[in-house]
């Protein structure tokens, strides 16, 4: 430490790997799966360490390992934004979206972590919080999912104070319109009628459907309409997003600001995930982006990751409370927050984001073969 700033060189760069099952299967529009593998990693120097996590796959470990490590690895770990972009340049040649970003998101979470720590300051505070506490919305209601089960979600999200829910529609491809419409009905009564009621169709149909089913669920009061058809389809994004009441959103594939610049005109409401987009440092420059277009920004899944960077940008929407990611969190973290009234409180009672690694509780978790 240098007169409180510091300057202490990146020691090493870690990395592990943890696929924990489902409860049971699961799926949305498009896909189906029974597990999750959160990609960990961790980032010495100068005594302390930080720890930053993606939810991907164990090749997004590899890349830590193989790719990144070490050229963070001697870096002052106070230049973020440095290590960032040599990370980046370090995977021209691999592409710098998708696994790769996942990857470099890690170790950019950590880091942050790392500063904070060193700094001895909570990474709210470093990051610059200019809210208390930041607002949830339920989100899960899997295509799978029974009426039964899907009243049980939203009983919890009714104590946890949740105004707004999410479900997936879209299933099977868009091919089961009539199942989707009737649950979005089902939704609404088991939320009530002063719930804000949002949809996730994960890009299930093609154009024309998904703008006859918007003005369905236009009639049924829904005010978000996620990924009606593919992230790919930009202009179809608009077209929809022009003809429809409810807004029209997407952003959880983008990988940095580039990528959000295509969306802006697109959606209503930008989403990122700060786990693919280049960790906290892609996430404040994607949300800067928005704000220079009137967008609002929200986060996508991974609440207790984005706690810190949610509760840093003016123009935040709210944080998806995703039902795998609220499960999973406390089984891979000590210290997440719990949500009350809606919102989960901005932690300043701890250094750097507040979460150590539990691995002792993931029951059966595979770990990653670091050779
Ligand atoms: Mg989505």
């Amino acid at each position: 430490m240098d007169g409180g700033r510091p300057t202490a060189p990146i020691a090493a760069i870690a990395v592990d790997a943890f696929t924990i099952p489902t409860d049971a299967p699961e799926s949305d529009g498009t896909l189906e799966w029974d597990a999750t593998t959160a990609v960990v990693a961790t980032a010495h120097a100068g005594g302390q360490t930080g720890l930053g996590w993606t939810y991907s796959t164990g090749a997004a470990a590899a890349i830590v390992r193989d790719h990144l490590a070490a050229v963070v690895s001697g870096r002052e770990a106070d230049d973020i934004a440095g290590c960032w972009s040599a990370m980046h340049r370090a995977c021209r040649n691999l592409g710098t979206r998708g696994v790769v970003m996942h990857a470099i998101s890690a170790v950019d979470v950590a880091l942050w972590d790392l500063k904070a720590r060193l700094l001895g300051v909570p990474l709210a505070r470093l990051l610059g919080r200019c809210r208390h506490a930041v607002p949830v919305y339920g989100s899960g209601g899997f295509t799978s999912m029974s009426d039964e089960q899907l009243g049980a979600q939203v009983e919890g999200w009714h104590k946890a104070g949740c105004r707004a829910m999410k479900i997936k529609i879209g299933e099977d491809w868009g091919r089961c319109v009539d199942r989707d419409l009737d649950r979005v009905a089902t939704l609404r009564k088991l939320a009530g009628p002063s719930v804000t009621l949002m949809v996730d169709a994960n890009g299930g149909y093609e154009r024309g459907e998904a703008r006859r089913v918007g003005e369905l669920l236009d009639e049924l009061g829904v005010v978000w309409f996620e990924e009606p058809v593919s992230s790919d389809d930009v202009t179809g994004l608009a077209g929809l997003r022009a003809a429809l009441r409810c807004d029209v959103t997407a952003g959880e594939y983008v990988a940095d600001i580039a990528d959000a610049r295509l969306l802006v005109g697109a959606v209503d409401c930008l989403q990122l995930d700060a786990t693919r987009c280049g960790g906290y440092t892609g996430f404040l420059r994607a949300a800067a982006l928005a704000a220079g277009h009137q967008l609002a920004v929200s986060a996508h899944c991974a609440p207790a990751l984005h706690l810190p960077v949610a509760a840093a940008i003016p123009n935040l929407r709210h944080v998806e409370w995703f039902a795998d990611h609220v499960r999973l969190e406390p089984m891979l973290l000590d210290g997440v927050p719990d949500v009350h009234d809606g919102a989960m409180p901005v932690r300043l009672d701890e250094i750097g984001h507040g979460y150590r690694l539990a691995d002792t509780k993931l029951p059966g978790a595979k770990g990653f073969d670091p050779r």
